[in-house]
């Protein structure tokens, strides 16, 4: 999301006559987008000042912006903590960047009010310059499920849902600017609902619109909470001809007790029903998941529990890190589980979930797979594309093949990456 709203934040500052600059040490401007998930993304914000006070060429001192989770959750404290900074942003505030800019006079400044609708709504008049083959779109945003250990209800704000007709509107400009796939985001993308009238709207019936669409070649969302999980969704695996097969659904432990603690509100027994139901109306579904790892009071057994739930799902790529306090959470004032525990877990959950990722990708060598080719690599004579379970492929091909979905042999798989090269017969046969 930070990725969409940074493009977002750029369509409207160039309106004031700010743009991209690869000189990084003569910027007049610097925005810094900040991400507040986890304590380590937090330090790298400083890390980056630092080194933008220290090399910094102008005599003019630049204008310092940290927009974005840190932004909002620790405004004051950053301000004292490096004076360089300028301006704080919170996410719900980038539509008044353009003004803020403009009347900047070196006196320090702090916007972090939720005011999601009327960013939407000023964001609305701005046309989406993005012009990637794969794009993301905002459907939805915050949070107001409250699970223990997250910032995201704190920092994104209440849950808010998108007008329908306004995501359509900007999903054709997307698709007009070249995207063959969209990416729907939100921190609880499946709770996605906006009511008009006697209407009311979820993510299914956005999903279904945008199947309509000829340019358009493939439709996924992220990220989503197993308790939205709703049959009509479900049934999206069967109906939608450009949902991809492919779906990443956090449980972040396997242990009923541990989901308990972490205010999750499902089970383990929720989500086994729910992959039940896709694979049974889809079999060719295959699931990633989010890990969280040493969450206080996880027992041996409640890991094991875990480790349990990932050799019967066979998840296909999934994120695991070590509980991360969050100042201001309910689990910050916890007593962590002792960190060489917790190192130990995760090194073991590690191994298993990328062994699953190495054996899955080495079934497709020497298959021939659905690729859209996004663009090609820098310096290298190859062109990289996704399959429909949103792996990496490199391949030999050209430039006629970007925006295109071709077939690609594989030859050669890693943990991450296929290779391949254009399975001629294939493609052909389908031209
Ligand atoms: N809304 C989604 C859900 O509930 O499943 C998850 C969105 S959250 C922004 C992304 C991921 O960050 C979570 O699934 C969780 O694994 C991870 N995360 C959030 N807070 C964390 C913390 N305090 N420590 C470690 N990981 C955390
Ligand atoms: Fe955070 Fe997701 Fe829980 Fe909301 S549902 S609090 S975004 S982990």
């Amino acid at each position: 999301m930070n990725e969409y709203d940074t493009n977002r934040i750029y369509d409207t500052v160039k309106d004031i006559g700010y743009l991209k600059t690869n000189d990084h040490l003569n910027a007049d401007c610097y925005l810094l987008n900040t991400c507040h998930i986890r304590d380590k993304s937090k330090e790298k914000v400083f890390d980056e000042i630092g080194r933008v006070r220290k090399n910094y060429k102008n005599k003019k001192k630049p204008i310092m912006i940290v927009a974005g989770c840190v932004a909002q959750a620790e405004s004051d404290e950053m301000i004292k903590r490096d004076p360089y900074i300028d301006i704080i942003i919170g996410p719900q505030s980038y539509h008044k960047i353009n003004k803020i800019i403009k009347n900047f006079n070196f006196k320090k400044d702090e916007l972090t009010e939720f005011n999601t609708e009327d960013k939407f709504n000023y964001l609305d008049k701005i046309k989406n310059n993005d012009s990637g083959v794969s794009s993301f779109l905002t459907i939805q945003e915050g949070c107001d499920k409250f699970c223990n250990f997250c910032v995201v209800p704190y920092t994104r704000g209440p849950e808010f849902s998108r007008p329908f007709n306004k995501i359509i509107e900007e999903a054709e400009q997307l698709i007009k600017n070249g995207a063959k796939e969209l990416t729907l985001l939100g921190q609880n993308v499946n709770a996605y609902l906006y009511k008009y009238g006697n209407k009311s709207y979820k993510l299914s019936n956005l999903i279904l619109e945008l199947d309509k669409i000829t340019e358009l070649k493939r439709i996924r969302y992220t990220t989503s909470h197993p308790k939205d999980m709703t049959d009509d969704l479900i049934e999206c695996y069967s109906s939608s001809k450009k949902l991809m097969p492919f779906v990443h659904l956090p449980i972040q432990s396997g242990s009923d007790k541990i989901l308990q603690l972490m205010n999750r509100n499902h089970n383990v027994e929720k989500y086994m029903q729910v992959h039940r139901m896709i694979k049974e109306i889809n079999n060719k579904v295959e699931f990633s998941s989010d890990f969280i790892i040493g969450y206080p009071g996880e027992l041996d057994t409640d890991f094991n529990d875990t480790m349990e739930l990932v050799k019967n799902i066979k998840f296909i790529n999934s994120y695991s890190f070590i509980f991360s306090p969050r100042p201001g959470t309910p689990a910050s004032k916890l007593k962590p589980v002792e960190k060489e525990i917790a190192k130990e877990r995760l090194i073991n959950i590690q191994k298993v979930l990328e062994d699953y990722q190495i054996k899955k990708n080495e079934t497709l060598i020497d298959k021939s797979i659905e690729v859209l080719v996004e663009n090609k690599l820098k310096n290298q004579n190859k062109y990289f594309g996704r399959n429909v379970f949103l792996n990496s492929v490199v391949f030999e091909g050209e430039k006629r093949h970007i925006g295109k979905l071709v077939n690609i042999k594989i030859t050669k798989t890693n943990r991450n990456t296929l290779f391949g090269k254009i399975d001629e017969n294939k493609n052909m046969r389908a031209a």
